[in-house]
């Protein structure tokens, strides 16, 4: 092989590996701008003369071009440059659609002489060094009819600079860099309609639920009512009171659905908004207690809460919710009645309500999706009316409050509902 054909194979195996280099940085998960600069800095490493990089695209919404990565120039400064179609190198290639060789200063320098003052003077500092480029190399970023941007690799100092051969191979980075833009825009648009999608399976799987689980306790109440309706039967006081007494807590079931479904489209714990105040959490709960207990006569609650309990920063209303919530799962989830135990813990920096029942409990494998919306555990002796949305309004509250909410149950013995409170030094100094 004579000099000349070694040169060139050198130079086709050194593309070629350059080539294997960028595809494999372009090809990893990052962001773009992440992703681009990456892959400048591995064509400076392997393209002697490309000595500084920089991404310029296209913003078609306010028709200018700017700097999206770079490397060798301090990309902040870089990125208060705005070119429009036409002007400086950027412009002029991404118009013409080809790539360019500006082989000498004086080329450079007049292909940079249209730009704006303000551009001109960010491109300058930009650079760590005085002075225009040596030498440039501009590709376009394309792919198909999509037109990106414009891929500029640029000599600084030398002694190396850019040959008319070394075209192709830019045009061919730059071919690449667009499929990589390509690749991350039609990833973030398959993300922006998988996030409609999930919103949209939310609302389904809310209109499954509000169907089914409304419809049961309905019927129930419609029965009674024609029942009670129908002419040709007489039934007895006792008869009449029984039937009343079902069409009543049917009502309430449906009442509680409704409001859960209700929170649980309020409650995102971005959108939630909690008005704190200082409270007695304690008087809150006693409150929550005797209205609860004035409605059943199976179970008993007790509530233990030590004298000194502090006073906390909460939105009343939310959490009087919280404790309705979970007092009303208590009652649901223990049918054969018992001891519901209430009762306020005080720790160095918060405190902690625990809700004790004596009820069906919960397997330890069904505990971990317990906060998600929608769960509920499949019980098979049962059939108990809900939505599986009290719990997920409960956690997104407390932890609106800095708190935490857990369970810890045992099959057949009974489940007990913990939920932290942080405390408030400042609050606590005053008492
Ligand atoms: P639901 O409306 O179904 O009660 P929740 O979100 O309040 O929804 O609770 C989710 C599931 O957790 C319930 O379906 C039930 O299976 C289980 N669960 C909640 N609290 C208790 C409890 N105290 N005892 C037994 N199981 C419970």
């Amino acid at each position: 092989m004579d000099l000349t054909k070694s040169n060139l194979v050198d130079r086709l195996a050194s593309q070629l590996y350059a080539l294997t280099e960028v595809s494999k940085t372009l090809s990893l998960p990052l962001d773009l701008p992440e992703l681009l600069n990456l892959a400048l800095e591995k064509i400076s490493q392997v393209l002697a003369p490309a000595e500084v990089g920089l991404v310029m695209l296209f913003d078609a919404s306010s028709g200018l071009f700017r700097a999206v990565a770079s490397c060798g120039f301090d990309l902040d400064m870089l990125k208060q440059i705005a070119l429009r179609q036409g002007e400086s190198i950027t412009g002029k290639v991404f118009e013409n659609g080809a790539a360019c060789l500006l082989s000498e200063p004086q080329q450079v320098a007049l292909a940079m002489a249209d730009m704006r003052e303000a551009n001109l003077t960010s491109f300058k500092d930009s650079l760590y060094k005085d002075g225009l480029p040596l030498c440039a190399l501009a590709s376009p970023i394309s792919v198909g009819s999509q037109k990106y941007g414009v891929l500029l690799l640029e000599t600084i100092e030398g002694p190396e600079t850019f040959s008319e051969s070394d075209i192709p191979f830019v045009q061919t980075l730059a071919d690449l860099i667009g499929l990589a833009i390509d690749r991350v825009r039609l990833q973030a648009k398959a993300d922006a309609a998988n996030q409609v999608n999930e919103a949209e399976k939310t609302r389904l799987e809310l209109m499954a639920t509000l169907s089914h689980e409304l419809r049961m306790p309905l019927t129930s109440i419609k029965g009674y009512a024609t029942a009670l309706m129908l002419s040709d039967i007489h039934w007895n006081q006792q008869q009449q009171g029984e039937f009343l007494q079902r069409i009543e807590d049917e009502s309430i079931n449906m009442e509680m659905m409704i409001r859960d479904i209700l929170d649980s489209s309020l409650i995102s714990i971005d959108h939630l908004n909690i008005e704190p105040e200082p409270v007695r959490l304690d008087h809150i709960l006693r409150d929550v207690v005797s209205e609860t207990q004035r409605r059943v006569s199976d179970h008993q609650l007790l509530e233990e809460f030590p004298p000194d309990f502090p006073i906390l920063l909460a939105d009343t209303r939310w959490i009087k919710q919280v404790f309705r919530n979970i007092l009303d799962n208590a009652l649901k989830y223990s049918p054969d009645g018992g001891l519901i135990v209430i009762q306020g813990n005080v720790r160095p920096n918060d405190v902690v309500i625990s809700i004790a029942d004596q009820g069906i409990g919960i397997s330890p494998e069904d505990q971990i999706p317990l906060f998600e919306k929608f769960y509920r555990v499949k019980n098979g002796n049962y059939r108990f009316p809900g939505t599986g949305l009290g719990l997920p309004a409960a956690r997104a509250i407390i932890e609106a409050h800095g708190g935490k909410i857990w369970v810890e149950s045992k099959l057949g013995q009974g489940t007990t509902v913990f939920l932290s409170l942080p405390k408030n030094k400042d609050l606590l100094t005053e008492q």
